[in-house]
C-alpha cells in the first residue's frame, strides 16, 4: 500500500535540522512525496531536495509574494522553464483573498499559468478566497490541483467533473467543512496532502509527509471503505492527473 503527499514543502527552512530523518519517516510508511517550490530560494532548495531524497517536484510562486518585484517572478519563471524536465506541474501558483493587491497576484498567477501551458503541464493552485476565480481563468487551459480546497461543495464537484483534483489536507482531521467535501464529492475527484511543515494535524508539532496517512484513514472512515482500497485509489487519481506511474 501506498500514500501520497501531493502538496508539501520538504525544502521550507524549518525542515533544517531533520530533514533527513522526516524523509526517512516517510518512505518506511509508503509515502510517494511531492514538494512544491513556492519562492525563488524553495525552488532552488526544492530543486536540491529532488535529486538528493529522489521525490517528486512542482515549482511556482507564492501568491503571499506578491509584494516582490519583476526580476524575482522573471527568476522563477526562468528557473521553471529551465528545469521543465524535473516537473511534474507548475505550483503553488495562485491567488489568496487574505493577501493583498488582487490585480498583481492576478497578473502574476496569469503569467505563470500561460507558461504551464506552453510546458504542457498542470498546475497547482492555492486559490483561497478566489476558487471560483482561479478555475474559471484556468479551466480550459490546463488541468488543475486545488491543494488544501476550502470552497464550497457544488464548486468542487464542477472542479472535479472537469477533470481536476481537489486535494483534501491534514485540516480533515478537526475541520468539518473539510470532511463535509469529502462526504459529497466523488473519490475519483480527490488527492491527499499535507502541506507540510503548515497545517498540522497535531498540536505544538510540525507537520510531516507521514501524516498524510490521517488524512486516508478519515477519508476511508467517512467513505465507509477499507483504507487500502482509498490508498490505492487516490495513487490512480493522482498519477492520473500527473500523467505518469508516481
Ligand atoms: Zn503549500
Amino acid at each position: 500500500m501506498v500514500y501520497v503527499d501531493a502538496h508539501c514543502h520538504i525544502e521550507d527552512k524549518a525542515f533544517n535540522k531533520n530533514r533527513d530523518e522526516i524523509i526517512e519517516r516517510a518512505k518506511k510508511e509508503n509515502v510517494i512525496i511531492i514538494t512544491s517550490g513556492a519562492s525563488l530560494g524553495g525552488c532552488l532548495r526544492a530543486l536540491e531536495c529532488k535529486k538528493k531524497y529522489n521525490i517528486y517536484l512542482t515549482l511556482g510562486y507564492h501568491p503571499s509574494r506578491v509584494k516582490a518585484d519583476d526580476k524575482v517572478v522573471e527568476k522563477v519563471y526562468n528557473l521553471i522553464k529551465n528545469n521543465e524536465n524535473e516537473i511534474l506541474a507548475v505550483g503553488e501558483i495562485g491567488m489568496d483573498i487574505k493577501d493583498e493587491n488582487y490585480e498583481r497576484q492576478e497578473e502574476i498567477f496569469k503569467k505563470f499559468l500561460s507558461l504551464a501551458e506552453e510546458l504542457n503541464k498542470p498546475i497547482v493552485v492555492h486559490a483561497r478566497g478566489f476558487e471560483r476565480k482561479i478555475f474559471d481563468i484556468a479551466k480550459n487551459k490546463v488541468n488543475i490541483m486545488f491543494h488544501c480546497y476550502s470552497g464550497d461543495i457544488e464548486l468542487a464537484k464542477e472542479i472535479g467533473r472537469d477533470g481536476n483534483l481537489i486535494s483534501i489536507s491534514t485540516l480533515i482531521c478537526f475541520s468539518e467543512h473539510h470532511k463535509k467535501l469529502v462526504e459529497e464529492l466523488d473519490l475519483e475527484y480527490l488527492t491527499t496532502e499535507t502541506d507540510s511543515p503548515y497545517l498540522s494535524p497535531i498540536k505544538g508539532a510540525k507537520n510531516e509527509p507521514k501524516n498524510v496517512k490521517l488524512v486516508v484513514e478519515e477519508i476511508a472512515k467517512i467513505k465507509e471503505m477499507d483504507v487500502e482500497e482509498v490508498a490505492d485509489i487516490i495513487y490512480k487519481n493522482t498519477s492520473k492527473f500527473f500523467k505518469r506511474r508516481l
